[in-house]
């Protein structure tokens, strides 16, 4: 074992779209102040556990420009959604133009993480973080590389390690929830029949996808990234529903007779909703560590990487002297929880409530957005924040009127989702 000493003005552990947002946000002044992101795998973005279904407008709040999205991320763009029932009546949403982008989250990640390079951080890849702690106003984190450990100082730390939290636990901090992590599979076909190209399709059902859904994401028109999330007290069962949902489910099983699986990805969905305390003395937590992903969906891409952004922007106000170093993180988190707190947590009510829904229900809900129109009134909701939007929609009179004899199974649904 070596020991050597390094030192940061500011350091980020993980080099995920929250960390690299960061990083690059704290480098956009005048001052040059020495920052770092510590990253434990060789590979920027791998392994891979997303399925990049992500919206093109927040994409462009993390600055990425729409040459680099549509050149360098995109492989295909989405304009519609079809909520597809257990019984298969579905209804769908459509934007009217491209709104979302199925990305290649590797390479998302890596320009991210290349913008930050550009900007003056240093990478430390293939080292992990194995310990925090705050010493005499700096924090002394203890990274390992291989068998080798060295001590590194930083004023700033920003934790943007991912859903699990483990240094956030260390310190005390609250953590994702984790009987509010998804199992997840994934697969991507090639020559799938009757695609369409610009439409996601998502499939609820306890038979296929229990307490989530099943999604199809075209990535042109005969590939498709295809998978299941569910509740965690099937995680047992993950690979049984994938497997039921693309041989059995009688929308897929006929399109997917010719084709063959070419990929195959898992990981944890975060819906576990926004954490209470992200911060520390001179310490911010950002992305799914800190809760910041949509428990309706699970997408975290964006709201993390806007959130990053805030949080670097803080860092280097404090270096700069511009905020006082023990008011700078508690900033951040009054800023974050203005920007995302409200629809977040709505999210995470939705997330409740739905997730313990029968099918009954789900056939009944999907019936009356059908009849509503609720297409039409969602065409325009902002997809990072539709917590709202969608609160609002089903106080509608036609949609209250129509769910009424709803609110019985869903008040249960929802005290279920809680006590969980
Ligand atoms: C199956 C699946 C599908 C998803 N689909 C979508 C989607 O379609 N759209 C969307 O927006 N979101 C999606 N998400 C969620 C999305 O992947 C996350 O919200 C997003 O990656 C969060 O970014 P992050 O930077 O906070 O964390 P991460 O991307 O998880 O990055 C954290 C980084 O920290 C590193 N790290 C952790 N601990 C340490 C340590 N101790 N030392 C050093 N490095 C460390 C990790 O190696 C990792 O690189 C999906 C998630 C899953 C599992």
């Amino acid at each position: 074992m070596i020991k050597t000493n390094s030192d940061s003005d500011i350091t980020i552990i993980g080099a995920g779209p929250a960390g690299s947002c960061a990083a690059w946000e704290a480098l956009q002044g005048e001052l040059e102040q020495p920052v770092s992101i510590i990253e434990e795998h060789h590979q920027i973005g791998e392994p891979v556990h997303c399925s990049g279904l992500i919206a093109l407008d927040g994409l462009q709040k993390l600055k990425l420009s729409r040459r680099e999205i549509n050149r360098k991320i995109c492989h295909n763009k989405i304009r519609r959604a079809k909520f597809i029932s257990p019984n298969l009546t579905s209804v769908e949403i459509d934007r009217g133009s491209d709104s979302m982008g199925v990305v290649n989250r590797v390479s998302l990640d890596s320009i991210l993480a290349e913008r930050a390079r550009r900007a003056g951080c240093d990478f430390y890849l293939g080292h992990r973080v194995t310990e925090i702690k705050y010493d005499k106003n700096h924090w002394i984190l203890q990274i390992m590389k291989k068998n080798q450990s060295r001590i590194h100082r930083s004023k700033i730390l920003i934790s943007a390690e991912g859903t699990r939290a483990r240094l956030s636990a260390s310190i005390g901090l609250p953590t994702p929830d984790k009987n509010w992590l998804f199992p997840a599979i994934q697969y991507e076909f090639e020559g799938i029949q009757n695609l369409e190209p610009d439409c996601v399709e998502l499939y609820f059902g306890r038979k296929y996808a229990p307490g989530f859904f099943g999604w199809v994401i075209p990535i042109n028109d005969e590939s498709a990234r295809i998978g299941v999330a569910i509740s965690r007290k099937f995680s047992r069962k993950t690979r049984e529903f994938i497997t039921r949902f693309f041989k059995k489910h009688p929308l897929l099983k006929p399109r997917l007779h010719n084709a063959i699986k070419t990929q195959h990805y898992g990981g944890l969905v975060p819906v576990s909703g926004p954490i209470n305390k992200t911060f520390h003395t001179n310490l911010m937590v950002v992305g799914d560590a800190a809760g910041q992903s949509k428990a309706t969906t699970g997408g975290g891409v964006n709201v993390g990487g806007f959130c990053g952004r805030l949080a670097g922007n803080i860092a280097r106000k404090i270096i700069a002297g511009d905020i006082a170093s023990r008011q700078g993180s508690r900033d951040y988190e009054k800023l974050w929880k203005a920007h995302f707190e409200p629809n977040l947590s709505l999210m995470k009510l939705l997330r409740r409530m739905m997730t313990p829904l029968p099918d009954e229900t789900w056939n009944k809900i999907i019936h009356i957005a059908k009849d509503t129109d609720m297409g039409g009134h969602l065409q325009k909701s902002d997809i990072d924040l539709h917590g709202i939007d969608l609160l609002k929609y089903s106080l509608t009179p036609r949609v209250f009127v129509r769910g009424l004899n709803l609110f019985p199974q869903a008040a249960t649904s929802l005290l279920r989702g809680l006590s969980i």
